[in-house]
C-alpha cells in the first residue's frame, strides 16, 4: 500500500501540538531576551534546557538520531544544526539563529528565529533577517484549504529571488505534529511535484533558510553543523501553521 504523504490530525492532537507549540514559541522569546554576548553557546544550551523544562516539556531534538543538544544554535555562516559547546563565546553582532523543538502531552512544537545579538543589524545583515522573515509569512499566506504546497514552496521562493539571496535546497520545511518530521515536505523553491493539497487538520512546519551568497551548504566534521560553502550569512526563520478551513493559524505566534 502507498503510504499517505500527509498527515491529518484530530481535535485532541491539534490541543496537544497547541500547547507544545506554544512552549517552543514561549522558550525562543525567552531566549532572545536573556541571551548576551561573553555567554558560550553551552550557556545558551543549557540556558534552553531548563526553559524548557520549565514549560513542562522536553526537547525535541536531544536525542534525534543522536543530536546531543537541547537546541539548535547556528552562528553567522553557519545554516542550521548547530551544537552548543564550551568553546564557543558568543559575540556582539553575532548573527545567532535558535532553532527550539518541545514536545509537550503527545504534541510537538518546532520554531526558529535569527537575529543580530546586542546590535541593529548592518544593512546586508537586515536584508537577510528581514527578507527570510517576509518569505516565511509570505508562505504562510498561501497555507490555506485548497492549496498545494506547492504555493508555499514559491510564495517563499518569490521573496528571495526579488531580494538575490540563497535559497538553501537540502533541509526543507515538513509535518510535525505528533512526530518531529512527518510528511508532507514542504521545500522553499519550486519543485516539478507540487505536492499534496492542503486539507484542514494539516500541521506544517514552514522554515525558509535563505543565504547572502551561494545556496551550497556544507557539513561539519561533528556530522552537524551544517555551513554556507561560501562561508557567507545566513538566516532561518520557522513557524507551525495549522491549516483549517478558513485562515492559517500560526501556532508558534507569541506577542511578548
Ligand atoms: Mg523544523
Amino acid at each position: 500500500m502507498l503510504k499517505p504523504n500527509f498527515v491529518i490530525h484530530s481535535e485532541d492532537e491539534i490541543r496537544a501540538i497547541r500547547k507544545a507549540a506554544h512552549a517552543a514559541a514561549t522558550v525562543r522569546e525567552k531566549l532572545i531576551q536573556l541571551v548576551r554576548p561573553g555567554m558560550t553557546t553551552k550557556n545558551l544550551d543549557d540556558l534552553a534546557g531548563s526553559l524548557i523544562a520549565s514549560t513542562g516539556g522536553t526537547s525535541a531534538f536531544l536525542g534525534y538520531r543522536g543530536f546531543p543538544g537541547q537546541i539548535c544554535i547556528s552562528l553567522n555562516e553557519e545554516v542550521v544544526h548547530g551544537i552548543g559547546s564550551n568553546q564557543r563565546i558568543l559575540n556582539e553582532g553575532d548573527l545567532v539563529s535558535l532553532d527550539i523543538g518541545v514536545k509537550l502531552d503527545g504534541g510537538v512544537g518546532d520554531t526558529a528565529k535569527s537575529f543580530c545579538l546586542g546590535r541593529a543589524p548592518a544593512s546586508d545583515e537586515s536584508i537577510l533577517l528581514e527578507n527570510t522573515e517576509l518569505a516565511l509569512m509570505e508562505g504562510i499566506k498561501e497555507a490555506k484549504a485548497g492549496n498545494y504546497v506547492g504555493d508555499i514552496s514559491a510564495a517563499v521562493e518569490k521573496v528571495a529571488k526579488k531580494a538575490g539571496l540563497g535559497v538553501v535546497r537540502e533541509y526543507v520545511g515538513h509535518g510535525c505534529g505528533t512526530l518531529l518530521h512527518e510528511p508532507p515536505e514542504v521545500p522553499n523553491f519550486v519543485t516539478r511535484n507540487r505536492g499534496p493539497r492542503l486539507i484542514p487538520g494539516m500541521v506544517l512546519a514552514i522554515e525558509p533558510m535563505f543565504n547572502l551568497g551561494t545556496h551550497k551548504v556544507i557539513t561539519a566534521s561533528d556530522r552537524w553543523t551544517v555551513s554556507t560553502l561560501d562561508g557567507k550569512l545566513s538566516a532561518h526563520f520557522e513557524h507551525m501553521v495549522y491549516i483549517t478551513q478558513h485562515e492559517p493559524e500560526i501556532l508558534t505566534w507569541l506577542k511578548m
